[in-house]
């Protein structure tokens, strides 16, 4: 006997490798650094607050997502990170034991959070293209469906037809979560479908396109009645006061020199594209800040990339979806994108390694 939660035994903690290593395109976050005008916020920081609780629910932060979303204040929740905002969400939208669906493959924090939350998990395979089995998501009897878009691992964003007929088709007790942590690099976005439905949350994070990811930061913007009950399933004080300072400067602020990396990123993007597809990798089309492509023995050449200073990630059992898939057993890289130096190290060290482990 233990005196532990018997569901939980299985569930291992989240072990991706985190070793520093000097080039790091494994994690999709900003590798322009952060706005200038949020590092003098937090050089100026005054330390006195710090003896105080941030505030219950961080409603600065919330005016300054309202600011950039252009969603009323009422209509956000914020948290630790979108990982806690998702979390909530799933907890505040279904009892133990429903159906969450979500395509496969996607983030994988969200299989692990139905776990968490004792519901049951229902991936459903994208199709071979990697566009949305919408009908099969629909068909899944779920109470909760998660769609990511821009979809991680694969890059590409849903595109809004998609989105916008999971929404017509949703029953009275289905809620949609449409996590947009890179909507920002994408073309569209679905804030316009939180008009027609009171039962789509969309997730954001300030970890990707702000630079913001040691700070902890994530929002959701859906209905009042929605947001309420994430915000109690999330509980108090989840934004620290430095983190919601900081976020505040980046939103307002530094705003601009965040939309400035946000065209460098899809710049980066577009090269990265042209330089895998010239090496003849199935590269899909990226409305991120990551580029994914199959390659065989992705863990082998993640490890060589690693031993050249270069950390991307790399995924070895994945289902088999599409034919590039099929014809690497399940194997794919996902590289960053950054600075010009950055990619083109990345390249090199890339070429070296399928050398290598040709
Ligand atoms: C990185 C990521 C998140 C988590 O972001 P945090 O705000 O840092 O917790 C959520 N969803 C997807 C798809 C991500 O890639």
């Amino acid at each position: 006997m233990t005196a532990t939660r018997a569901s939980y035994r299985d569930i291992s903690l989240y072990a991706p490798n985190r070793t520093p290593c000097p080039i790091d395109l494994s994690d999709n976050t900003n590798l322009w650094g952060v706005a200038p005008a949020v590092e003098a916020v937090l050089r100026g920081a005054a330390t006195t607050s710090l003896t105080r609780y941030p505030s219950l629910y961080a409603e600065r932060l919330k005016a300054a997502i309202a600011g950039y979303t252009g969603q009323p204040a009422s209509r956000i929740v914020t948290g630790c990170g979108s990982d806690d905002v998702l979390d909530s969400a799933i907890r505040a939208f279904a009892e133990p034991g429903s159906r969450i669906a979500f395509p496969d493959p996607t983030f994988p924090m969200v299989p692990l959070f139905a776990r968490m939350n004792g519901l049951v998990a229902v991936p459903v395979p994208l199709k071979p293209d990697y566009s949305l089995d919408v009908e099969g998501l629909l068909a899944a009897d779920a109470t909760i469906i998660y769609v990511c878009s821009p979809n991680n691992p694969t890059g590409n964003a849903v595109p809004p037809e998609s989105l916008a007929r999971l929404v017509a088709s949703l029953r009275d007790d289905q809620a949609l979560i449409i996590d947009e942590a890179y909507a920002e690099f994408a073309d569209a976005n679905a804030l316009p479908l939180l008009a027609d439905s009171g039962r789509v949350l969309i997730s954001r994070t300030m970890s990707k396109a702000f630079g913001l990811a040691g700070l902890r930061i994530g929002y959701a913007l859906g209905a009042t009645d929605l947001v309420t009950e994430v915000e109690k399933s999330r509980g108090p004080y989840k934004v620290s006061s430095i983190a919601e300072q900081a976020a505040v400067a980046a939103l307002e602020d530094g705003l601009a020199w965040a939309v400035e990396r946000i065209a460098d990123a899809r710049a980066a993007r577009a090269t990265l594209m042209d330089a895998l597809r010239d090496r003849d990798l199935n590269v899909v089309p990226s409305g991120s800040n990551f580029v994914f492509a199959p390659v065989r023995k992705g863990g082998a050449i993640a490890t060589a990339m690693r031993a050249r200073g270069v950390a991307i990630r790399p995924f070895e059992d994945l289902p088999q979806v599409s034919a590039g898939l099929g014809a690497t057993g399940g194997s794919a890289l996902r590289i960053s994108v950054g600075p010009t130096e950055m990619i083109q190290a990345a390249l090199a060290a890339f070429d070296e390694a399928r050398a290598e482990c040709e």
